[in-house]
């Protein structure tokens, strides 16, 4: 059986902050302001794939109220959601993400954040997609004021 599943994810910018995508340190003079490394693909990843199984939402598995997650690597909680997956008998298929920034531009970065993303999942690296898109100057994005995440993914049931 086949599932799908949808994530999001939006984070404030701040100056001094780094920006980590998909655990991918990127040169910016402002990086995602959060509770863990706030790696916003990461986590609208993560969700996706919660999403998938029926397994709730990255909250329910990764409270940000618990000081075990204080500058977690999102990419190890990543890891982990496969293990919360492998334990309900799923095992994820594929995923597609966007990824919403007004600057830096992401483009030679999106090869390298797909290929972590597949390792992370246990996905063969053409099963991974990483897209990146501007704000065009409007909005909280546009305006270089957030970063926002979206993805999709989808999750099979395991063989007996
Ligand atoms: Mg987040």
């Amino acid at each position: 059986m086949i599932r799908v599943g949808i994530g999001t994810d939006k984070h404030r910018l701040g100056v001094g902050r780094p920006l980590l995508l998909a655990g991918v340190k990127i040169e910016s003079p402002k990086g995602a302001v959060g509770h863990s490394d706030a790696d916003a693909l990461a986590h609208a990843v993560i969700d996706a794939v919660l999403g998938a199984a029926g397994l709730g939402d990255i909250g329910h598995h990764f409270p940000d109220s618990d000081p075990k997650w204080k500058g977690a690597d999102s990419m190890e909680m990543l890891r982990k959601t496969v293990e919360i997956l492998k334990s309900a008998g799923y095992k994820p298929v594929n995923i597609d993400a966007v990824v919403h920034i007004e600057r830096p531009k992401l483009g030679r970065h999106k090869q390298e954040m797909a290929a972590n993303l597949a390792d992370a999942l246990g996905i063969p690296r053409h099963m991974a997609n990483v897209k990146a898109k501007t704000g065009e100057e409007l909005d909280s994005v546009g305006r270089g004021e957030a970063i926002e995440a979206f993805a999709i993914a989808q999750v099979e049931t395991m063989a007996p």
